[in-house]
């Protein structure tokens, strides 16, 4: 099986517009620094994202895209919107559709998305994204599967950030982890200077690490092709 680390195309997929950056961010930019193409798809349109009623659900949305922009811009990555709406409803196998053909247009070699078997994640949209792209990554490569405009495409593998239980620490050279924290501070909608949950993450990056052999490491779990039953090009 291709090296996840040496691979030519990435596909992350982020439930809202901030959650790659904080699951992979690090990761992210390493691999478009290191000459790898690099897609990032928001799923949702993050227009929940905001505690101020006079900000209009529309406003909020339209912020959050260009904040998306601004921290793809930074990872090095090509951002794609997907729109849908932030806390659902989704409908399970337009959600999986919609994953299928992001991948069969973007081709990538190992596609990156939120655990959706993460215990006590009560968020439905990472649930709902994660499994429709684990789903969408077997699929995809079927030509009998939803033909559509895009040609059908095989993936290596798929790579879950913020994992239930990591086996792949990703070490982050000090660029890398100034470039996540420049990635995350885009996104000004969402967090002050003194985030306590974007401290609580630090601790994590840094445990974790420890364990690498880094000052900071982020946590991925490696799924392959094997694993999850995607069949061969010629099967
Ligand atoms: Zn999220």
């Amino acid at each position: 099986m291709q090296d996840w680390q040496t691979a030519q195309r990435y596909l992350a997929f982020s439930p809202h517009p901030d959650d790659a950056e904080l699951g992979c961010g690090g990761t992210l930019w390493r691999l478009a620094e290191g000459g790898a193409e690099v897609h990032l798809t928001v799923v949702t349109d993050g227009r929940l994202g905001t505690r101020d009623r006079s900000t209009s659900p529309e406003e909020v949305a339209h912020l959050r895209s260009g904040e998306a922009q601004a921290a793809t811009d930074v990872l090095g990555a090509r951002l794609h919107l997907l729109g849908l709406p932030d806390g659902g409803p989704h409908e399970p196998y337009d959600l999986r559709d919609q994953a299928v053909q992001e991948i069969r247009r973007c081709r990538p070699d190992f596609v990156l998305v939120c655990d959706p078997w993460l215990r006590y994640e009560a968020h439905s949209d990472h649930r709902a994204v994660g499994l429709a792209v684990a789903e969408a990554a077997l699929l995809s490569g079927l030509v009998h599967y939803a033909p559509g405009t895009f040609a059908p495409w095989t993936v290596q593998g798929v790579l879950f950030y913020f994992p239930d239980r990591a086996d792949v620490l990703s070490p982050l050279e000090p660029a890398a982890h100034a470039a996540r924290s420049r990635a995350i501070a885009c996104h000004r909608s969402q967090f002050g200077p003194e985030d306590p949950y974007l401290a609580r993450l630090e601790e994590q990056l840094r445990a974790q690490g420890a364990k690498a052999g880094a000052t900071w490491a982020e946590a991925l779990h490696l799924r392959t092709r094997t694993d999850l039953h995607i069949p061969g090009p010629r099967s």
